[in-house]
């Protein structure tokens, strides 16, 4: 019996984690839930599973969380930083899966790591933001870190029984979102209704919009180059609109590996929790011959900047990829709230950048300073009526 707690339980990825413990009772349990406001549906989550512990993101929260609650609900129940870390290093648990959104999971996600939790990783900021501190942290602990980003099952799939040394390349296979075929020119037009229409998988919004400008499979560089302890030279990425493949790996003899499925994020969550092991999930392999052909083009970096920009933060490391993610979380909410255009989202992650000192082998505060930093800053630009530089 694995024992689990859940960083972000109401979110895509927990949800269909808890599938999957529903689905096998006799071997996953779950012990610990964190969630940030949806209340109703981590109440419902809690009568099915009942955990012993459960935080949401603030004490008014989790005032409205216990009046819906079952008075005999024996579950404790926490809120804010302290709460998520309770969650996080719960004593009865033996794999936590990182799954909040964005910046938020980076802190729990190294509690977790320092109380010898293995980690289910789905939370990619955390290796963006603190990938150095993240994986010596792991290293030192003796913890492990599976993949649950599906590209990056994939690559560990597909790494499984070869020699390291081998390894040449990583291909990270990307859908192209939603605006792959559509002119540039009209990207300023594009609403949250539209970039929030995913052909192939359907997740939370904030991703939603990364794999639309692409900067999710930037993150995922970035992300890739810490897990696997590749050079980013090492990654490339392909546009792959069928979403058929997850991602490749090719080795020095010229030989390549995909791995193939259909896109349910239930095979890569249950491979990092069952890892060596593969589970009856249900999910029917893919009709090739109906599906008929599988194609591959190299990425438009000038269409799509956000890409680029992610190789650049990534290569000078520091305290810049943090400033990227920062940017980028804060661009992507202001685009969602119709205070910025779609164009725009490039443009204001490339200013913040352009005015970051970086730092060099930061220290986990300097990181969350620069992350503070890169929010004003980004506000600054949005609320100032963004312009690229040197336009007016
Ligand atoms: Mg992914």
């Amino acid at each position: 019996m694995k024992s689990i707690a859940i960083l972000g339980s109401t979110g895509s990825i927990g949800c269909n984690a808890l599938k999957i413990a529903a689905m096998f009772p006799e071997r996953f349990s779950i012990k610990a839930l964190a969630a940030k406001n949806n209340i109703e549906l981590l109440a419902r989550q809690m009568e099915t599973f009942q955990p012993e512990v459960v935080s949401v993101f603030d004490g008014a929260t989790a005032a409205n969380l216990r009046r819906i609650l079952p008075a005999d609900c024996p579950s404790e129940i926490l809120f804010g930083e302290d709460g998520y870390r309770a969650v996080a290093a719960h004593g009865s648990t033996d794999v936590v899966l990182s799954a909040m959104v964005g910046a938020a999971g980076l802190l729990p996600t190294l509690t977790a790591i320092q109380a010898g939790k293995e980690i289910a990783l789905a939370n990619k900021e955390t290796l963006v933001m603190a990938g150095e501190i993240v994986m010596e942290t792991a290293r030192h602990k003796g913890v492990r870190i599976l993949p649950v980003d599906s590209e990056h099952s994939a690559i560990f799939q597909c790494l499984a029984g070869q020699r390291r040394g081998d390894l040449l390349r990583i291909h990270l296979t990307a859908s192209g979102g939603p605006f792959r075929d559509r002119p540039a020119h009209t990207f300023h037009t594009i609403k949250p209704a539209d970039a929030l229409k995913h052909p192939n998988w359907t997740m939370g919004q904030k991703i939603t919009i990364d794999s639309a400008t692409l900067m999710n499979k930037g993150l995922e560089v970035i992300e890739a180059k810490h897990l696997f302890n590749v050079p980013f030279q090492a990654i490339q990425v392909v546009i792959h609109p069928q979403s058929m493949i997850h991602s490749m790996v090719s080795f020095q003899d010229g030989a390549v590996i995909a791995q193939l499925g259909a896109p349910d994020m239930k095979g890569a969550i249950a491979y990092a929790f069952s890892h060596p092991e593969r589970l009856p999930l249900g999910i029917s392999t893919p009709d090739l011959a109906a599906v008929g052909a599988l194609t591959f083009q190299h990425p438009d970096l000038a269409k799509f900047p956000c890409l680029r920009l992610a190789y650049e933060a990534g290569e000078a490391g520091g305290t810049l990829p943090a400033v990227l993610n920062a940017a980028n979380e804060e661009a992507v909410s202001a685009f969602l709230a119709e205070q910025l255009t779609f164009d725009k989202i490039p443009l204001v992650i490339e200013a913040v950048m352009s005015a970051h000192g970086n730092m060099t082998s930061p220290t986990l505060t300097d990181i969350l300073q620069a992350d503070q930093w890169a929010r004003q800053e980004a506000r600054t630009l949005i609320r100032k009526g963004f312009q690229k530089p040197g336009m007016g």
